[in-house]
């Protein structure tokens, strides 16, 4: 019986649209993978560049499983090319282009189902952690610096992840998979409350609590 092993192509894909700050490489990192595909995603000045190698079908899945991811991804426009095949060791999300870029700003967003739950569950590590976030929600506009987003360019750059978060951050099948503001209660920003003079009186719950009883007494 004849056969032969389909070959290879490389596409680079250029994605526009709301596609940083929400997740968009951690999925399309784990749909490549899925498909047996090698190459990189990463953050470029306008959008998202993807390059992938392998079969037809593989590459026409990628395609099609990038125009279904949910909201808060919105993809506006795909360009493709095809370009020279490469010896990629799997594949990997890379470096942020960096430079001025027409990339849309980030929204925040409202806290998804997933983090809710952990904000109210008392055997969670971020129960009551108001700061709480995932790649699906959270704060982006109101903390990034720059563009492309990643961590170095946002008000979180001044928290150093713990071990804990830092293994969600490098953890595939996390939702915290290359979350950019991922903190915790050990590792991130924290409320504070302070008197007029600016002299520590609270901190987390208490802070809010005490916040609460002065606006009440005035
Ligand atoms: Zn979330
Ligand atoms: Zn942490």
């Amino acid at each position: 019986m004849a056969w032969s092993v389909p070959a290879a192509r490389r596409l680079r894909i250029r994605v526009h649209g709301a596609v940083q700050g929400v997740g968009f490489r951690p999925q399309v990192y784990r749909l490549a993978t899925a498909l047996g595909l090698s190459g990189s995603v990463r953050n470029a000045r306008d959008g998202v560049q993807i390059e992938a190698q392998g079969t037809d079908d593989a590459l026409e899945a990628l395609l099609a499983g990038l125009r279904r991811l949910p909201p808060p991804v919105r993809v506006a426009g795909l360009e493709c090319d095809c370009v020279p095949p490469a010896g990629d060791d799997g594949f990997v999300i890379a470096p942020s282009e960096t430079g001025p870029g027409a990339a849309l700003p980030l929204p925040d967003l409202a806290p998804c189902a997933d983090c809710l739950a952990e904000l109210r569950d008392p055997a969670d590590r971020r129960h009551a952690y108001p700061f709480l976030s995932c790649t699906a929600c959270g704060p982006r506009y109101s903390i990034i610096d720059a563009l492309p987003y990643d961590r170095e360019r946002t008000a979180m750059a001044a928290f150093t992840p713990c071990a804990a978060c830092a293994a969600e951050y490098a953890d595939p099948l996390s939702r915290r998979f290359q979350h950019q503001a991922n903190a915790c209660p050990a590792c991130g920003p924290r409320l504070t409350f302070c008197n007029a003079a600016g002299t520590e009186r609270a901190q987390d719950g208490r802070a809010l609590a005490a916040a609460a009883a002065v606006l009440r007494a005035d």
